[in-house]
């Protein structure tokens, strides 16, 4: 290792370090979302050891609850310890080996990430690509899996990067008569809008607790079909990374409680107490309250002269992407709105870095008091 590779001393700790007192924020950007009281009160009750009856009995709730969520039967459906590329990789590793054909359909940055993952798997990735902020055909799709035959067909289900809804009903049909999986990322969707993992025949799904959730990032919700279960179930391999092997973590979240890793225990306690807040005030709820909270915001923002990225038949409620204005700077605007009113909104990724911004209605956020504090902060700053 070079000299480079240490720090000189630093000034930064040279007094004791003052209790830790972060701003309170708006969090309107593309996640984390605001979390609600009762969940951050669940992070500061005290500790079980991951092994006790009653940490054991949460975890069969938070499996419980989860099925509700994803709206599934699956029996392996938990949450895995780390944030949604976890989530992600955890779908991947476990059903990917070394030499499988992987379509992934590529509309935004998450669905390049997941080109990534499944090439660092060893398989043969395939993509298909849109332009950010554009949404799949389902016959494009069925052309190139008729054409490559992968074992997997991967898909973003709410593009985080540019605000896009893609409808994967019919795309899941299309992969089962070509005898593919389905891998979908639900991480920007789950509890903000459908989210139908046995009507749509869904084989593998992972999430974040971050967005729609409410709940800090830390845990990753994933499902797999009795279908993808057999797939892990006949690797020929080992499966690659050991942390998130799901052969290893079902004997501990399953019948056998086997000890695979520390669980975060605060970060499961959080998770249950938002899962219970979304049980709480239902889905069908919860979906209308961000379509109704979305409309007022859109009217707002095209009010204001913002034109939206996407298409508004596969816009998402939740993740609003919109053109910044000709001579209007990014950095400018979303420093006084975070230091004037306190709101974050996010900037753009990819090829819309500087070009557009990403407010976020997610979860707790998605109140009509935040989307009116935003507009007029907003309308401030355009002036
Ligand atoms: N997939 C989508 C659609 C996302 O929006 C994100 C994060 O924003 C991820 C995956 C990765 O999740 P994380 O940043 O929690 O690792």
């Amino acid at each position: 290792m070079s000299a480079t590779a240490t720090v000189p001393p630093s000034t930064v700790c040279d007094s004791m370090p003052a209790p830790l007192n972060p701003s309170t924020r708006v969090l309107m950007g593309p996640g984390p979302s605001d979390v609600h009281p009762r969940v951050l009160a669940a992070l500061g009750l005290p500790l079980l050891g991951h092994l006790d009856p009653e940490f054991v009995a949460l975890m069969d709730e938070t499996m419980e609850l989860t099925r509700q969520v994803f709206r599934t039967r699956n029996r392996l459906t938990l949450a895995v310890s780390g944030t949604g590329s976890a989530g992600m990789e955890t779908v991947l590793v476990n059903l990917v080996e070394p030499g499988d054909r992987v379509l992934v359909c590529v509309n935004g940055v998450f669905g390049g990430r997941m080109v990534d993952v499944a090439s660092r798997c060893g398989a043969e990735v395939h993509r298909i690509d849109r332009p950010f902020g554009e949404v799949f055909d389902p016959e494009e799709v069925r052309e190139a899996v008729a054409k490559m035959r992968p074992k997997l067909v991967g898909i973003v289900h709410a593009e985080t990067s540019t605000g896009a809804w893609q409808p994967v009903e019919e795309i899941a049909r299309i992969c089962h008569e070509y005898d593919a999986l389905i891998a979908l990322d639900t991480v920007t969707s789950l509890a903000g809008i459908p989210v139908e993992i046995d009507a749509w025949e869904i084989d593998a799904v992972y999430s974040g607790t971050q967005k729609c959730l409410s709940c800090p990032p830390g845990l990753a919700p994933v499902s797999f079909s009795p279908r993808a279960e057999e797939a892990i179930d006949r690797r020929r391999t080992k499966v690659q990374s050991w942390y998130l092997d799901l052969t290893m973590i079902r004997q501990y979240w399953g019948g056998d409680r086997v000890y695979h890793h520390t669980a975060p225990i605060s970060m499961n306690y959080a998770y249950r107490e938002a899962l219970a807040l979304v049980v709480e005030e239902g889905l069908e709820a919860r979906w209308a309250r961000h379509a109704a909270h979305h409309r007022v915001l859109r009217d707002g923002l095209e009010a204001l002269g913002l034109r939206y990225v996407t298409d508004p038949a596969h816009t998402l409620p939740q993740l609003n992407c919109v053109y910044i204005p000709e001579g209007v700077d990014d950095l400018t605007v979303r420093r006084r709105l975070l230091n004037e009113w306190g709101i974050e909104i996010g900037g753009g990724l990819g090829p819309l870095k500087g070009k557009a911004w990403r407010i976020g209605l997610m979860g707790h956020s998605c109140r009509l008091a935040n989307v009116t504090l935003l507009l007029s902060a907003l309308e401030t700053c355009l002036r």
